[in-house]
């Protein structure tokens, strides 16, 4: 095999960096660790869980890359959201040059960190954005949903569990932890006041946002070791969030129409309605402010909080095309790579990929549909596939996807 070829990864075509993990099959075909690992992830299912490498790379986090770095690296990952990746790339080269600073022992001033709102619709790739920063930056990763979050005595989970995720992510090394980020998703859920009667505790109260703000905005936590319920008698983890960088997320449905009026407002007897109708959805995320997000319901000492605030869009056809088949662990290359496991290649044509698209645009969640309609189109297909002798290529055409026809499948030895 060419010298070039035995360093690339077959699977994304990265080069393998040298002492990372990749594993060769018979054929001589090599899956770097990043493939691996999204195959395990995505494939067989496994939930993110404490991984050994966090601390094999607690010396290797990697705070030396530029803006620009950050985002190009996250365009291998995240499709399209351009405004979004830079403002995230600009906050995330901050907030690590802060944190630098505050644990320099010549720091003249303690600079203040920007935690982040994200602001997009369901599915346009807000969790995966703060997932691929904490991947990139080698630094440990928690997921909390605001909405499963309760003010100190109510049936729930503690705000500072989160925090014990993060510790257990960063396999108890606290120094280690405290470098890591905290994605809070349904961040806006907790503004809207409940309709639903019969949910009785705190979710929509201050409370919570009280509790958030605390850590957020940086404090001696403590933190119960095992999870679960704070407890009277329990040792607790002392754990200061002063360098945890934050990421809260939401779709803050609706906030479009909040800025148009704002900006329509503003601009009363002053040509007013041209203000208001001339901004397409693309124009006013951008324009989303402070003042708008505390429209919902936040309040203000948290909107303080987040300074940086990164809007994302709603993902078009192009997109979810593109998001099909172009990440590093595109779903198109996993099931490829499940087929050539067998010997098969698996292709789909355009018009399949094209229609694929179009049925998880239809669903109006984004990107997140996509797994769901394609596991549903393959089902069948990996049922019945095994089964036959001798296979060489499968073709996953436009009828398949719209469930109208059998995939074309070819055959070694085939006259
Ligand atoms: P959100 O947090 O905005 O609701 P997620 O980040 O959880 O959405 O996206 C759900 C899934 O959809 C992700 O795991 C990813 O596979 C895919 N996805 C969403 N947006 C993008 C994007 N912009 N680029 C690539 N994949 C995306």
């Amino acid at each position: 095999m060419p010298e070039n070829k035995k360093n690339k990864c077959s699977f994304c075509e990265e080069m393998i960096a040298p002492g990372t993990m990749s594993f060769m099959a018979q054929d001589g075909s090599i899956i770097c660790e990043d493939c691996i690992e999204f195959f395990n992830d995505t494939l067989l299912g496994k939930t993110e869980s404490p991984t050994s490498t966090n601390a094999q790379l607690f010396d290797k986090t990697d705070f030396d890359l530029t803006p620009k770095m950050i985002h190009d690296k996250l365009s291998e990952y995240v499709v399209g959201q351009e405004y979004a990746k830079k403002v995230l790339s600009v906050a995330v080269y901050n907030h690590y040059k802060k944190i630098k600073n505050n644990l320099s022992r010549n720091k003249s001033i303690d600079i203040e960190k920007s935690n982040i709102l994200l602001i997009g619709p369901t599915g346009s790739g807000k969790t995966l954005l703060a997932k691929t920063l904490a991947k990139i930056l080698n630094v440990p990763f928690a997921i909390a949903d605001a909405t499963t979050l309760t003010q100190a005595g109510y049936v729930g989970e503690d705000v500072e569990n989160v925090l014990l995720r993060l510790i257990q992510a960063a396999e108890y090394d606290e120094e280690f932890a405290q470098k890591g980020i905290i994605y809070i998703d349904e961040l806006d859920k907790l503004g809207r006041k409940s309709d639903n009667p019969s949910i009785t505790r705190d979710v929509s109260g201050e409370g919570v946002q009280q509790s958030l703000l605390k850590i957020i905005e940086g404090t001696v936590a403590n933190v119960p070791p095992n999870g679960g319920r704070k407890h009277p008698h329990q040792d607790f983890i002392p754990f200061d969030t002063t360098n945890v960088l934050f990421i809260c997320g939401g779709s803050f449905e609706g906030i479009t129409e909040v800025v148009q009026n704002r900006l329509g407002k503003k601009s009363i007897g002053f040509n007013s309605s041209v203000v208001k109708n001339d901004k397409s959805e693309k124009e006013i995320y951008p324009m989303i402010s402070h003042e708008d997000v505390k429209k919902f319901g936040i309040i203000p000492e948290l909107v303080g909080r987040l300074p940086v605030i990164a809007p994302l869009e709603v993902l078009e056809i192009d997109d979810l095309k593109k998001i099909i088949c172009e990440p590093r662990n595109a779903i198109l290359k996993q099931y490829k790579l499940m087929f050539e496991m067998d010997g098969i290649e698996l292709e789909f044509d355009d018009e399949a990929i094209e229609h694929i698209a179009k049925k998880a645009h239809e669903q109006k969640t984004g990107a997140r549909g996509i797994r769901s309609i394609i596991e549903n189109i393959m089902l069948e297909i990996m049922y019945d596939i095994p089964n036959e002798q001798d296979v060489e290529k499968c073709i996953i055409t436009k009828d398949v996807v719209l469930g109208t026809g059998k995939p074309i499948i070819t055959k070694k030895n085939a006259n």
